[in-house]
């Protein structure tokens, strides 16, 4: 079926010891890709995300400083993202610089902190010539000018997506993807759905943000990648087009962002 999780955190602890049993499952079950998020403010992250590029070739990854950590931001924390994102052994993994952006949703750090450790994001993204993926919370117009100003110029992708209907058009105007999660599920996210319909599906990923927000029937619980089936499901219902045609659709874009391509 070809399914593809976008967007993942294979690598925090909620799935340890039971990382490769997952992935397994989820290949075996039709996935066709698997997108793993890194956190260079943590060692292990790093370290863990290594491995798992190694449980099956369709693994990828994408690394980045967070904006809830950015008042942490340190020159060990770029030099440290800098040797995950150019490691040899598996360069042709590394999908992507990311998650990056602003959340101004919680502000764990403050709004000129995250708005630096996004441009300094930006700059490496531009210097290895790799997509971007966009966390933005209560913030898209903000990272829509930083995007502008700091004239990045590869492709972006806004991941979770949660905002309005008038930012995703401009998003989409810009020739951004958009990437949807579990919360299309949700009793509540009329809104989202509204959005989802739309997004063409030149410009559409699915992904769960596993461990977090479980879809549907499952709000609440322990999420993780085998679920992004609810979500395609979800998304392929509201845009009225067969579930096929949709996966089709997400793993052609993906092949768009992958390097030399
Ligand atoms: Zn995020
Ligand atoms: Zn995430």
């Amino acid at each position: 079926m070809n399914f593809v999780d976008f967007h993942c955190h294979l690598d925090m602890e909620d799935f340890a010891g039971k990382r490769e049993e997952i992935i397994k499952e989820c290949f075996a079950s039709g996935f066709s890709k698997l997108v793993t998020v890194a956190d260079p403010y943590e060692k292990d992250s790093l370290r863990i995300t290594t491995e798992i590029l190694g449980y099956h070739k369709n693994i990828f990854c994408t690394a980045a400083a967070h904006p809830h950590n950015a008042d942490k931001y340190s020159p060990q924390v770029e030099k440290d993202l800098l040797q995950f994102l150019k490691n040899k052994d598996f360069e042709e993994k590394v999908l992507a610089v990311g998650e990056a952006g602003l959340d101004y949703h919680y502000n764990f750090s403050t709004p000129e902190n995250q708005q630096r450790v996004f441009k300094r994001q930006i700059a490496i993204a531009k210097e290895l010539r790799l997509p971007l993926i966009i966390h933005s919370r209560q913030a898209e117009k903000e990272t829509l000018n930083i995007l502008e100003k700091t004239k990045f110029s590869r492709p972006v992708v806004f991941h979770c997506y949660t905002g309005t209907i008038e930012d995703a058009r401009e998003i989409l105007k810009r020739g951004y993807y958009i990437s949807i999660s579990g919360i299309v599920t949700f009793k509540k996210s009329e809104f989202l759905r509204e959005i989802v319909e739309i997004i063409p599906l030149s410009k559409i990923f699915t992904e769960t943000d596993s461990p977090y927000l479980s879809p549907q029937p499952f709000r609440g619980r322990l999420n993780t990648p085998l679920r992004v089936k609810l979500v395609a499901e979800k998304i392929a219902e509201v845009k009225g087009v067969p579930l096929e045609k949709l996966n089709k659709a997400v793993n052609s874009n993906f092949r768009k962002l992958l390097k030399n391509t």
